[in-house]
């Protein structure tokens, strides 16, 4: 039987409806959430994110604005922007765009954007939290990930989870927040041994490598869940996933789409980790 698909859209759809309602409610509290969004140069990935970014924004409520800034920025000039933005009581997200020009150092804006503001879930004392499941911003794509699993009531406690990359966005995170929830997890990357070895144990597989298809049915044992992060652009100009949909749909039990599947999802979780900023900020008042 071929796997149900899990489609990221609607699922955002419906929060995003859910999270409009909730903003309404706080607009009668006089709470306007806020979030910033900081675009450097004119990379046309970057700018179609933050498009996507403002658009959710619009659309749930949340008073959204776009800096933008040349590609010659320097460090200082976005250290002192931020500076000001955390001092800001009227913004309650920040969130600057990567990737970054390479004579700005990524991890020190990361570390720069105050906690208490941090709805991308970045900061080191953001990924603290999470480690030690203290309340905090989860990371956006292993949050909208565990959203998407959680949809469909997939049980996470006692599977293997086996995540294909180690990125600091995706990969790491995602392991944590499923052995949070009580999965037995394993990272896979470029240097390991036998790939299809390891993802054939997946009761839940996460392929987030950022290689067109490499993912096939192959890989995939019967029955698995397959959560595919990857957005890659074909030669076509379409866009893809890491993951071999029509061959992998017919050995899983779940799969997600790309497009329609994680990215829809991400952006979401930006917009209820703002929401969350702005209640939390009300309740420090
Ligand atoms: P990175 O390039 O930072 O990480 C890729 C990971 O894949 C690395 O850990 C790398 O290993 C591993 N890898 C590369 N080649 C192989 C291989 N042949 N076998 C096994 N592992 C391999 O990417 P990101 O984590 O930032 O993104 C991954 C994908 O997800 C991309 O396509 C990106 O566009 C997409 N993405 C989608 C989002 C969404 O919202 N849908 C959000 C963020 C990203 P090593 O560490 O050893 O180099």
């Amino acid at each position: 039987m071929a796997a149900e698909v899990i489609y990221g859209d609607q699922l955002a759809l419906s929060l995003r409806q859910e999270m409009k309602e909730e903003v309404t409610a706080l607009k009668e509290k006089g709470i306007v959430p806020k979030l910033v969004v900081v675009l450097i140069g004119d990379d046309p990935a970057s700018k179609s994110y933050v498009s996507g970014k403002q658009k959710a924004a619009d659309f749930i409520g949340i008073n959204s604005e776009l800096i933008t800034l040349v590609d010659t920025t320097s460090e200082q000039a976005l250290l002192d922007l931020i500076e000001q933005l955390n001092n800001d009581e009227s913004v309650n997200g920040i969130l600057v765009q990567l990737p970054l020009p390479d004579q700005i150092n990524e991890q020190a804006i990361i570390e720069a954007i105050s906690p208490e503001k941090d709805v991308d879930g970045f900061h080191p004392i953001s990924i603290g939290r999470m480690l030690t499941q203290q309340d905090t911003f989860l990371p956006c794509t292993p949050f909208g990930i565990l959203t998407m699993l959680q949809s469909k009531n997939i049980e996470i406690a006692g599977k293997h989870a086996v995540i294909v990359g180690r990125s600091n966005i995706v990969g790491k995170p995602v392991g944590q927040l499923l052995l949070n929830e009580h999965a037995t997890v394993s990272y896979c990357h470029s240097r390991t041994k036998d790939l299809k070895a390891m993802t054939k144990q997946a009761d839940i597989l996460i392929a987030a490598v950022g290689r067109e298809e490499m993912i096939d049915a192959s890989f995939i044992k019967p029955g698995a869940v397959v959560i595919d992060v990857g957005v890659n652009r074909t030669e076509a100009g379409t866009l893809t996933g890491d993951v071999d949909f029509e061959s992998a749909k017919a050995v899983a039990s779940y799969i997600t789409p790309v497009p329609k599947g994680v990215g829809p999802m991400t952006i979401t979780m930006l917009m209820k980790n703002t929401i969350k900023a702005a209640k939390n900020h009300h309740t420090k008042k």
